[in-house]
């Protein structure tokens, strides 16, 4: 089912891209995760590239350099477009035949013929803006965290359980595409109508307990014919990659409205995504066992399968930080906030899959889900400020002494990711930042 490791995933690999080398990039020859971009405030036309380093390589140069052939190029065209969805309906030995094309190219010992024509090619991060890399279907956020939901539930009842339900599904509700931003996104707080506490009618304000949600956002690859299920052991074929995911959230409106139908203003208004997608091939050294406690429901059959027990959990290392605008003007940098991985998730991705199309609904490239947000079992954990904070009982403070319950006009939220494992190339995802703006009402 899972993607076997090969000479692409050697810890010993090198690039002649020198800042590929440096300990604790993001972008390592082992990695080489997709985007779509441009230089920064130019006229020029969004195109596919791939991380290397501090660089992008411009895959819509490269395929005017007569580098690649057969099933390469013919991914690399489409790789290179300034949407990758058709780049993820051609499925896994495409994804695979660039990924290894790439990495032959970019390894320090590529002919150096090849190496002149590639570094032609490269264009410094520092001086690309990106877009968001598809054209986005349908995005569905899930909710698959098990401490996350527990952290929830414990808000309103402190012997609180998680709904019955939670344990025999991974949930979802079904998002908003149109306000889907790449990282840099900027948004307002948004007005909404909330009822307080012991008040007899709501009230339309701005939004009083802006949140964020740290997640992870994962990319449908090939998609699947309306009636035909995806079974889980197929999933893989499924799921071209993952990015960093912030699903901001307005706390008073959602708990005002999401019964009995579940979140709708409280989460449409805006949606960060990280640029660069890091592929399931990238991934395959960093999955682990995933496992349900003998204490817990174990999965209904079509959950349930050998390898999803064997390497169904992904170990993806996760933080999330806060920048207040005075942080930002002082220069005193970001403030952690909590830190996590996703192997801690109740439901697998492939469980995701298999159940959101168990009843016949189908998936397209390019579709995307929201894993839901990620909170571990400890302390400092919690991948929302409601959480971390309970509801803003206990604020925390911030590297400059600032305290926050929830969030503020001029804070920025920035979600990183890597994985790192011994024997192995430490990976990372970059970043996805966004910026709460003042409301407009
Ligand atoms: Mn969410």
């Amino acid at each position: 089912m899972s993607i076997a490791l090969n000479h692409t995933h050697d810890v010993h690999a090198r690039s002649w891209v020198e800042s590929a080398n440096a300990p604790g990039s993001d972008f390592p020859i082992q990695n080489l995760p997709h985007a779509v971009f441009r230089r920064a405030g130019s006229a020029e036309a969004f195109r596919g590239g791939v991380a290397i380093g501090d660089q992008v390589l411009d895959l819509a140069a490269l395929v005017t350099k007569q580098q690649l052939d057969g099933l390469a190029l013919d991914a690399a065209k489409a790789a290179a477009l300034p949407a990758l969805n058709d780049f993820f309906a051609l499925g896994n030995a495409a994804w695979t035949a660039l990924r290894h094309a790439l990495f032959d190219l970019l390894k320090n010992d590529s002919p150096i013929a090849a190496v002149q024509a590639v570094r032609e090619c490269l264009v410094p991060q520092a001086e690309a803006e990106y877009t968001v890399p598809a054209r986005i279907g349908d995005y569905t956020d899930f909710y698959t965290s098990i401490d996350h939901a527990l952290n929830i539930s414990r808000l309103m009842n402190p012997d609180g359980d998680v709904t019955p339900n939670f344990r025999w599904i991974p949930t979802a509700y079904h998002g908003r595409v149109s306000t889907i931003g790449v990282s840099g996104q900027r948004f307002h707080r948004p007005m909404g109508q909330a009822m307080a506490p012991g008040a007899k009618a709501p009230t339309y304000h701005a939004c009083a307990r802006l949140d964020y949600e740290l997640e992870l956002g994962v990319w449908i690859g090939k998609g699947n014919a309306q009636g035909d299920a995806i079974p889980i052991e197929r999933a893989d074929e499924h799921i071209f990659g993952i990015c960093l995911l912030n699903d901001w959230s307005a706390r008073d409106i959602q708990f005002w409205e999401m019964a009995p139908l579940g979140p709708f203003l409280a989460k449409n208004f805006a949606t960060t995504i990280s640029p660069w997608i890091v592929t399931m091939e990238a991934l395959a050294p960093y999955r682990q066992a995933w496992t349900r406690p003998s204490n817990e429901p174990q999965p209904l059959a079509y959950l349930e399968h050998a390898a999803n027990r064997e390497s169904g959990a992904l170990d993806i290392r996760l933080e999330v930080w806060l920048e207040s605008e005075k942080a930002r003007r002082e220069k005193t940098g970001p403030s952690r906030l909590s830190s996590t991985s996703f192997r801690h998730q109740y439901w697998t991705v492939a469980q995701m899959v298999a159940h959101h199309t168990m009843g016949g609904c189908s998936l397209n490239p390019g579709d995307l889900f929201g894993s839901g947000t990620i909170s571990g079992p400890g302390e400092g954990e919690a991948g929302a400020i409601i959480e971390l904070t309970r509801a803003a009982q206990s604020p925390v403070t911030l590297a400059n002494g600032e305290q926050r319950g929830f969030l503020e006009d001029g804070d920025a939220v920035l979600l990183r990711g890597w994985c790192e494992k011994p024997g192995h190339a430490r990976i990372g995802f970059g970043e996805s930042r966004g910026t709460v703006l003042a409301a407009k009402g």
